[in-house]
């Protein structure tokens, strides 16, 4: 998308400005917590969407979430890693919007939210759009208007 201005970016569906779901790091809520650590881990992100079978969106998982499902009285209990799946630790509060929604309220959600989810119509996970994008594109449209 080249440089738009205020109003028309506003205005700009979301499913433009996406990274689509072919280039994000997930996981499936059935994943046990190992797997999950470790595509945190390779992925360089702390934090990514979980996804069911149907490829809906069924929550967020962290490094943090697994670091505490962990953490026992005595220290890490490392066997709980093959234990435990994501659905049991994942967070279910996930900041969504569908595809055709625009940009203004995903400004207005990144306020609070690094990355939103994206889905289709049918409710399944189509990208996710992300703070850095949404700040990126504000700011070429600022800019370009001198
Ligand atoms: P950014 O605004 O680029 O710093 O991204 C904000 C957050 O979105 C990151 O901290 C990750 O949690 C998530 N994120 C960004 N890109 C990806 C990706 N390709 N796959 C999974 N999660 C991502």
């Amino acid at each position: 998308m080249k440089d738009v201005n205020l109003g028309a970016l506003m205005e700009t569906v979301i499913s433009e400005l996406m990274i689509p779901a072919s280039r994000v790091a997930f996981v499936d809520n059935h994943n046990s917590l190992e797997h999950a650590l470790l595509i945190l881990t390779q992925s360089g992100y702390t934090s990514i969407p979980v996804l069911n079978r149907q490829s809906g969106i069924e929550g967020i998982i962290t490094t943090t979430h697994i670091i505490r499902a962990i953490l026992g009285v005595r220290g890490y209990e490392t066997d709980k890693l093959g234990e435990l799946t994501v659905d049991a630790v994942m967070s279910r509060e996930v900041p969504r919007m569908k595809e055709t929604q625009l940009f203004f309220r995903a400004f207005e959600m990144s306020i609070n939210h690094p990355f939103i989810c994206v889905e289709d119509a049918d409710e399944r996970f189509v990208g996710i759009l992300t703070r850095k994008t949404v700040l990126a594109k504000l700011y070429q449209s600022v800019r370009s208007q001198g």
